[in-house]
């Protein structure tokens, strides 16, 4: 329970508890997402006369800002974000030229159950199209019009396509690993790591490779995280292969969703503070309760106090993944502000670890970004002229580059990059104005400390020229460099915080978004805790600034848990099949017997359609005879066991 409501959990967790019908309980379920969710509640008390002090310009302030105005009826003009940069956005950038070279430090994967980013788009108008359409429109529009998959998602060999790269590789031990990972209870997994629980054949398998360069997972991040990404994903994991459960916006992520909801926000009357850090607050401590009652602010002008006046609230972030970004190009290396000892002072992880030294309550922001060897990656943004490196892509890519629509559909990983590198070029143009010749790409690695195979450096040593020579050398064509390099523009960012959301945690390192005790603080972003949701994605950002707005308002609505697709019986059937690397699983062609002639029949993955009818009964014979043999040990080792738990009840009530 987030807020003081003794009614209303405004962030349900649906998997604390059975959920069922009863008169007490006429909410709808904690995971119902939907247009019964779409309702507007009542204006509060006092609500005109309040004002909102949000720390943070990235998806996160900008979405509190929107629901404190769209459910929360604040006047925008009662709102400030103050930021810490000359520009909003955040880790949602998007900036540069032809000329210079284009920069986004990261690209956007997203699904289409990133339910709170697309509640607040379907209300936010529009980029291109005309009044009355919204930013969520234009998206699906685009996807549905043009969908994305790849066809050289993992490559190897210097420029080869991994021949049946849609296929995972697991053996059934290691398929097993990824079931017993999803039957664990979360409170298991407290600080553990990934490499803790998987055997080193299943780090080295095809899905493994799919997986954590798809979301930039380390094999020593977090456990738990992975899980949750298990759960959040699952019925995306039949497309993980070709990335055909993917969707990308049309443009690079700024111009997509941070220029229409800023103006949307300024339109409202949102005062925007840029070059304003917060440093730090001030609190009234009442017993158990903490009010803030001022922000201590650093910016151009100097130092200088906010004083927040009683019934006013703030909403701050803890931490950014892309906090002391630094940038190199084609022949500059990054050089970052601070290797060791923490982010560099009057960043903004300093407002969260002075607020930990405070109580418990608040984290512990060390975890995360403690150990930049851990948490660092560096990526590259190629604008390209035409060259023998834009043709190379063009042969592994699902349509032509400049044509507008999918290009490589996705990150291509090279599975045998001592780097892990990856690359992709999504829809052309990426920015607004780009010429019609120009092809902008991105390039990221997982592992910094590793020499590359053919510029014998780590990534971060590199300049963008060496960088170029890297790729070029995977992709088989390092031979005619002298003809791509002087038509390529390189524009490198190093991330020392990039996965820091991922360092491995235990319960009580995240604080909650409305901490215990505080009566008009909410933290949001990527570092606060939420029952089941994942991070390093913009939706994350948007549920913590959602639970935020209804629980400082008590608002009588809810922020719905995870849409409920991982209890679907028909995504656990297709998962099954693509963990087993597209065959049917054990005991599925029973299940195909028993069902396939009833109603239920869809629910299965077809049996492959090349097998004929009396492949598929020798089929079936020798999987009944394997469970019978299975079952048989399996139902005798479980009368065994009961006969033991019998004997020590026995035995303890003897005693
Ligand atoms: C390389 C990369 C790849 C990504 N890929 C994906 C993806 O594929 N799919 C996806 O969904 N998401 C992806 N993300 C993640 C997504 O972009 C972030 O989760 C999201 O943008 C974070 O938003 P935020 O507002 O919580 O924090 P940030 O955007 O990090 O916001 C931080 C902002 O707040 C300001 N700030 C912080 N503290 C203070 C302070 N004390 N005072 C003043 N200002 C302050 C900072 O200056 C900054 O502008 C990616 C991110 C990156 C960088």
């Amino acid at each position: 329970m987030t807020g003081s409501s003794p009614r209303f959990e405004h962030a349900p967790d649906a998997t604390r508890r059975y959920w069922h019908n009863t008169p007490l309980n006429t909410l709808p379920p904690p995971d119902m997402v939907g247009n019964y969710q779409r309702f507007k509640p009542l204006p509060t008390e006092g609500i005109q006369s309040r004002k909102a002090w949000i720390v943070g310009g990235g998806i996160a302030g900008m979405a509190a800002a929107f629901y404190l105005i769209r459910d929360g009826h604040m006047p925008g003009a009662n709102i400030t974000i103050i930021e810490g940069a000359g520009i909003e956005g955040g880790s949602l950038d998007g900036a540069g030229n032809p000329e210079d070279g284009y920069i986004v430090r990261g690209g956007r994967e997203m699904n289409w159950n990133y339910d709170n980013l697309w509640d607040m788009f379907q209300d936010v108008p529009a980029l291109e199209l005309p009044e009355g359409f919204s930013v969520l429109d234009e998206y699906r529009l685009a996807n549905d019009a043009d969908p994305n998959w790849s066809k050289s998602r993992l490559m190897h060999k210097q420029g080869q396509v991994l021949p049946d790269f849609t296929r995972f590789g697991l053996s059934r031990k290691q398929q097993w690993e990824v079931v017993s990972l999803l039957l664990k209870r979360k409170d298991q997994l407290d600080d553990l790591t990934i490499a803790d629980h998987f055997s080193e054949g299943f780090l080295a398998s095809n899905f493994w490779f799919l997986f954590r360069s798809m979301f930039a997972f380390e094999n020593w991040h977090s456990l738990l995280e992975m899980k949750l990404y298990m759960h959040r994903f699952l019925d995306a994991i039949d497309g993980f292969g070709d990335m055909s459960a993917l969707v990308f916006p049309k443009f690079n992520q700024y111009d997509t969703f941070v220029t229409p909801l800023i103006k949307l926000l300024r339109e409202k009357g949102v005062q925007v503070r840029l070059g304003t850090q917060v440093l730090d607050m001030d609190f009234e401590v009442d017993n158990e309760q903490r009010t803030v009652t001022g922000l201590h602010t650093r910016g151009d002008d100097g130092e200088g106090r906010i004083a927040v006046a009683p019934g006013d609230l703030v909403i701050a972030l803890t931490g950014s993944m892309t906090e002391d970004t630094a940038y190199g190009d084609m022949d500059t290396v990054p050089v970052l502000k601070k290797r060791h000892g923490g982010p560099a002072e009057g960043s903004s992880w300093g407002l969260w670890r002075n607020l930990a030294v405070r109580s418990p309550v608040f984290g512990n922001p060390d975890k995360f970004c403690g150990d930049i060897d851990r948490s660092m990656w560096e990526s590259a943004t190629l604008t390209c002229k035409p060259s023998p490196l834009v043709d190379k892509l063009r042969e592994l890519s699902v349509n032509e580059p400049t044509s507008g629509r999918t290009a490589t559909g996705g990150i291509i990983t090279f599975t045998d990059s001592n780097w892990v590198l990856s690359i992709t070029i999504n829809r052309q143009p990426h920015f607004p104005g780009q010429p019609k010749d120009t092809v902008v790409m991105w390039v990221y690695a997982l592992l910094m400390d590793q020499p590359g195979n053919f510029v014998k450096k780590t990534m971060p040593e590199c300049t963008g020229r060496e960088i170029v020579a890297e790729l070029c050398h995977h992709l088989g064509i390092a031979d005619q460099l002298d003809a791509i390099l002087p038509h390529t523009k390189v524009r490198l960012a190093l991330m020392p915080y990039i996965t820091a959301q991922f360092m491995p945690r235990a319960a009580g390192d995240r604080p909650q978004v409305v901490p215990a005790g505080c009566t008009n603080l909410a933290l949001v972003g990527q570092f606060v805790e939420t029952a089941n949701d994942v991070v390093f994605t913009m939706e994350s950002s948007v549920r913590t600034a959602r639970i935020a707005v209804y629980s400082l308002l008590d608002l009588p609505k809810q922020v719905p848990d995870l849409s409920p697709t991982q209890y679907d019986i028909r995504n656990l059937l297709k998962g099954a099949r693509a963990l087993n690397n597209g065959e049917p699983f054990i005991g599925e062609r029973l299940l195909h017997k028993f069902l396939g002639d009833t109603y239920f029949a869809h629910i299965l993955p077809p049996l492959p359609s090349n097998e004929g009818e009396a492949t598929r009964r020798e089929r079936l014979e020798a999987e009944l005879a394997g469970l019978k043999d299975k079952g048989g040990a399996v139902l005798q080792g479980f009368a065994q066991w009961l006969d033991r738990f019998a004997g020590q009840l026995r035995k303890r009530g003897d005693d």
